[in-house]
């Protein structure tokens, strides 16, 4: 088995919700970003490529290709899942926290299991999201920010590297 962890972050800034674990949460501010700032999926898609060895987000979806401005972060993160599979690896289980002040997450945690499950083709027995706040610390307890922290196992599927 392999391991691989990875952290995003993004800003505070505009807008009227923000996008998490591919859910739409209504919020008093948006996140600035290239994509459309899903930390939690971004934090989710370094880990897997981690795992893998394969590079980071930044190297396969640059911030200065027009392709990925307000991508849609599920279709990245389906895209590194099929590069998961490629190298003749599958998912066995992620684990991702979530470091922000606000907006509250846990109306919406299932929903972003569901998606992650889904696109990584996975059991949503093997997704876990978690979400603290840091106690009015830092940058995300004065709400100038979200960070999210994913770590994933992969194991090897059998099917020989493509
Ligand atoms: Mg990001």
């Amino acid at each position: 088995m392999r391991i691989g962890n990875g952290i995003d972050v993004h800003a505070f800034g505009p807008g009227d919700h923000v996008m998490l674990g591919g859910v739409r949460i209504p919020h008093g501010a948006g996140l600035v970003a290239h994509s459309d700032g899903d930390v939690v999926l971004h934090a989710l898609a370094d880990a897997l490529l981690g795992a893998v060895a394969a590079g980071d987000i930044g190297q396969l979806f640059p911030d200065t290709d027009p392709a990925w401005r307000g991508a849609d972060s599920r279709a990245l993160l389906r895209r590194v899942a099929r590069e998961v599979t490629r190298r003749g690896y599958r998912v066995a289980n992620c684990d991702v926290m979530v470091l922000a002040q606000a907006p509250k997450l846990g109306p919406h945690r299932e929903a972003m299991r569901r998606n992650i499950a889904s696109d990584l083709e996975i059991e949503m027995g093997c997704v876990s999201i978690k979400a603290t706040t840091t106690e009015g610390l830092g940058f995300v307890g004065r709400a100038e920010g979200i960070a999210a922290q994913a770590v994933v196992l992969v194991e090897p599927s059998g099917q020989a590297p493509a």
